[in-house]
């Protein structure tokens, strides 16, 4: 049976067959409309061609599994608040639509990280922090279906002030966002520095991957950058063990793939933090979906249905 799994992200718009082994065809990319009734006819061209014997849909912000309907979503994608998800494919007789952190977690959980697993975290770490927890084999989605959101942990209750309101929330400190500002004011203060050397022309094109690299490579204010993101992030990951018990925690997004110069540090603080709690290992992991918002999206019609 194949699904169409549909990501909406805030600038791609993107939907692919997925077949029972999680393998996707017919894989399409668009820019995501800015307008609703673009996007309505963008949605219409996409499952136009297919029957599926499913539609599953991975979307930012806060989607509401009964119904489908956004209920919560700034940003560019402001106008599908309110909207029911399943009205945009009309005809579709099995429609399932969640955050989509939560989905990317459903895909690890149907075939990657977190198969054969019933308690697993998984953190998507990108521009900003998402997330998503498989607790004794379910989803979580908790009252009103914030649960997961995992970037806005407390981690410094003095910290930056968040997108949410709150101060020192996880992806204040490590995120893409986080950790490019803190490059970029090293440059603006004159810093001595690899980074200084290259951006000084223009620090708002500092990358979070550059400052890794540039820390790999052994520049001691990028590894002082580095290394204060990676604390917090073990930090909160070390809670997240005495909280859940997850297996495994499961590192998805563009800043996992640093590899190595992430994992390492992080999984030797983490276990020193958590061990003793938690009495066993405490397995970090890297996401193995190649496409997690199309073929997430698809897995919550094979997880949920
Ligand atoms: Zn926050």
């Amino acid at each position: 049976v194949q699904i169409l799994g549909i990501d909406i992200g805030g600038t791609r718009l993107k939907a692919g067959l997925v077949d029972d082994a999680g393998a996707i065809s017919g894989m399409t990319s668009t820019p995501t409309p800015a307008t609703f009734d673009d996007f309505r006819g963008a949605m219409q061209r996409i499952v136009r061609p297919h029957a599926p014997g499913g539609i599953g849909i991975g979307c930012k912000g806060i989607i509401n599994t009964e119904t489908t309907r956004v209920e919560v979503l700034p940003g560019t994608l402001h106008f599908l608040e309110g909207r029911l998800l399943s009205d945009l494919v009309p005809g579709a007789t099995l429609v399932r639509a969640d955050n989509d952190a939560r989905a990317a977690l459903a895909g690890e959980v149907a075939w990657g990280a977190a198969r054969g697993r019933r308690n697993a975290v998984m953190l998507t770490l990108g521009t900003g922090v998402g997330g998503g927890i498989l607790a004794d084999g379910r989803l979580l989605r908790g009252s009103t279906g914030v649960a997961g959101h995992l970037g806005h942990l407390t981690v410094d209750p003095e910290g930056p002030v968040c997108i949410c309101g709150n101060r020192g929330c996880l992806e204040t400190v490590f995120s893409a966002r986080a950790i490019e500002a803190e490059a970029i004011s090293v440059v603006l203060r004159g810093v001595h520095s690899s980074l200084s050397d290259t951006y000084a022309a223009d620090p708002r094109a500092i990358t979070c991957e550059a400052v890794f690299a540039a820390a790999a490579a052994g520049d001691d204010v990028a590894r002082v950058i580095r290394d204060r993101a990676v604390k917090y992030l073990a930090g909160a990951i070390a809670g997240i063990f005495g909280a859940l018990d997850p297996e495994v925690v499961i590192l998805g997004g563009q800043i996992a793939e640093a590899g190595r110069v992430l994992f390492e540090p992080l999984q030797q603080q983490v276990t020193q933090r958590a061990r003793r709690l938690v009495g066993h290992d405490v397995p970090i992991v890297r996401a193995e979906i190649a496409e997690p918002g199309i073929v997430g999206a698809a897995a919550l019609v094979k997880f949920a249905g």
